[in-house]
């Protein structure tokens, strides 16, 4: 049915064609014993930090306004990164700050060049604000190609790395190029940067179109907070701000990710017992027949069967174990996804997939 068709007062009349047309961003809710399906961190904060924070939140009039301007956050921000804090955004999960950005860049008809496969918000969010996309594949090994992600000149560049869900991260080298050539921005999603070890962030100073988007939820274990931030020119930060809603980082946040920064060496205990958790699964993972692991500088794999993966992703969530079905990506149509858990987990999920494997071969 078009527009022209529906009755008068029907609210889908009033919808924009691009949001119909649009597939939302879902996530099937499950549960399950052994639940490795969101990149989430493991391990939770500790008690004492959780308790500092709600110890403060007690003290605070629920009934104000958080900051608004989170000067002391953005500080700490600045010195945790190693960026100017007036250069500096935080938002509610590095999603609003991917909304924000595109909100002030995207409008009818911008190129926004975005790989295939990739995290899906980025290219619902340019659809549904009317830009252009194009569809950057990854190499045949769904490795970055820096050269195919150059071509287009598009007015912005997005550059999960690592990306989700492959797992694959773009060299600096080959970023330091990307930002050269482009006349557009080049947007480098650091969703899972601490689990690589590097960062595009020293390459801020050199680079006015560089954005960098960084979040608590995966290394720093705030998922449940959704604190996110923006690193970029100032210039460009003061733009996307009047994107940005206010408020947007409620006090308990706010207090929590300064908490986290407080603590940023002891959590990062947590990112090297993940990697090296990590390249034991990858190693576990190449061992087993029928499975063809992907090098992954995140805190998840991606793998590919043999066999179609449905019924393998039911015979694990059958076992207890609940991992991400990505198989409906373009590419990805023999895969899923796993999470990096506790060992325990980890060895759950082996056992899980060894035994999954052995019945639906
Ligand atoms: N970017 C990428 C590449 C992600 O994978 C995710 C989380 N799945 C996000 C951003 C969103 O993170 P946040 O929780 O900060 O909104």
């Amino acid at each position: 049915m078009t527009v022209g068709d529906r009755p008068p007062q029907d609210p889908l009349r009033c919808v924009k064609p691009a949001v119909r047309a649009a597939k939302a961003y879902t996530l099937v809710a499950r549960e399950a014993p052994v639940k490795i399906n969101q990149n989430e961190n493991p391990y939770d904060v500790p008690e004492a930090l959780k308790d500092r924070v709600l110890e403060r939140a007690r003290r605070r009039p629920w009934s104000r306004y958080p900051p608004f301007d989170p000067a002391d956050l953005l500080e700490a921000l600045g010195r945790h990164a190693g960026w100017r804090a007036d250069g500096i955004l935080a938002g509610n999960g590095s999603n609003e700050l991917i909304q924000a950005l595109l909100l002030a860049t995207v409008g009818a008809g911008t190129r926004v060049a975005i790989p295939e496969p990739t995290f899906t918000l980025y290219g619902l969010l340019t659809s549904i604000l009317g830009g252009e996309r194009i569809t950057v594949p990854l190499a045949p090994d769904l490795s970055y190609d820096a050269a195919a992600l150059a071509a287009p000149r598009a007015d912005v560049t997005v550059v999960c790395s690592p990306n989700n869900p492959t797992g694959g991260a773009l060299p600096l080298d080959a970023l330091r190029g990307l930002c050269a050539e482009s006349p557009g921005l080049v947007v480098v999603d650091e969703a899972y940067h601490e689990f690589a070890g590097f960062s595009a962030v020293p390459l801020l100073g050199h680079h006015p179109n560089l954005v960098v988007l960084r979040t608590f939820s995966k290394a720093l274990s705030l998922a449940g907070l959704r604190v996110g931030y923006l690193l970029a020119a100032p210039e460009l930060v003061r733009e996307v701000n009047k994107a940005r809603l206010p408020y947007n980082v409620n006090f308990f946040s706010h207090d929590a990710a300064l908490a986290a920064l407080a603590e940023a060496g002891r959590l990062g205990e947590n990112v090297r017992r993940i990697v090296a958790a990590r390249e034991a699964l990858f190693a576990a993972l190449r061992g087993m027949a029928g499975v063809r692991p992907h090098p992954s500088q995140a805190n998840f794999i991606l793998f590919e069967l043999d066999r179609e993966p449905r019924p393998v992703f039911d015979r694990l969530y059958a076992r207890g174990v609940l991992v991400r079905d990505v198989s409906g990506y373009p590419r990805l149509e023999r895969c899923l996804r796993v999470s990096v858990g506790t060992e325990a987990e980890n060895a759950a999920f082996l056992d899980a997939l060894r035994a999954a494997m052995a019945e639906a071969a």
